[in-house]
């Protein structure tokens, strides 16, 4: 597990600042959640995490370290995409471990670690199959298996739900959550759904045009927003 800092982080594209200085600390297995309109830079923000994209300006800590200048292989987290990332021909074991495999990483190793994943998203049952013959919530586990193989010390999502139809949308949510109390990890997480946001989150930042608006448990944003934007965006009362 590792604790996570942004120090006065921006981003610009060519002569276009989409992150416009963002402070934040994030806590060793804490739950966080990015929400803000389309367009507001939370994928920017996630990405320059992972590595996917440099920095601008400023520092990006994890754990001790400092991280702004390393490639993503080496920061040592892992970006959970969606589950067509899966390969069709390979069994779900294959799939979980193929990253391992291609490490190098020893045979009896991987069938520890894929062992391991499996128990925590259940899906030991399930290891000698297809993913064809799973179902749309099992074979996002799978995809997410394939993240936790590696032992990640943090997981960034990226609106890993938002091309689920909305039953499995709220069966991922609760996996999701199950997840996070198993492996007690960093996350990171990206939404623009604001009901996924409040109850996911330990911690919620609201983006706007590249700025953080508020940072806050759930409680804190719907009971104090600090203005009418994070109000909206919230659906607070006020
Ligand atoms: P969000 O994920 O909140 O919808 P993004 O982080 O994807 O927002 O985008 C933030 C802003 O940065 C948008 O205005 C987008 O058009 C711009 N942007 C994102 N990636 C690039 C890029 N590679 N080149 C130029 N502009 C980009
Ligand atoms: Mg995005």
């Amino acid at each position: 597990m590792a604790s996570i800092e942004l120090k006065g982080v921006e981003k610009w594209f060519g002569e276009v600042q989409v992150i416009k200085g963002v402070d934040l600390a994030i806590e060793e297995g804490e739950f966080v959640i990015f929400v803000g309109p389309s367009g507001c830079g939370k994928s920017t923000l996630l990405r320059m995490i992972a590595g996917l994209e440099g920095t601008s300006r400023g520092q990006i800590m994890v754990g001790d370290r400092d991280a702004t200048a390393e490639p993503p292989s080496k920061r040592g987290l892992a970006m959970v995409f969606q589950s067509y990332a899966l390969y069709p021909h390979m069994s779900v074991a294959e799939n979980m471990g193929f990253s391992l495999k291609a490490a190098g990483v020893k045979p009896a190793e991987r069938q520890r670690q894929v062992a391991e994943a499996a128990r925590a998203l259940r899906l030991e049952e399930y290891l000698d199959r297809r993913p064809r013959d799973l179902s749309g919530g099992q074979r996002q586990r799978v995809a997410i298996g394939r993240s936790i193989v590696r032992e990640p010390t943090a997981f960034l999502f990226d609106e890993p739900l938002s091309n689920l139809d909305a039953s499995l949308r709220v069966e991922m949510r609760y996996e999701i959550a199950k997840l996070h109390q198993t492996l007690k990890s960093t996350m990171i997480y990206v939404t623009h759904d604001q009901i996924e946001a409040m109850t996911l989150a330990d911690r919620i930042v609201v983006l706007s045009a590249g700025k953080i608006a508020q940072v806050g448990t759930p409680k804190e944003l719907y009971e104090h927003p600090a203005n009418l934007f994070v109000a909206q965006f919230i659906g607070s009362p006020k």
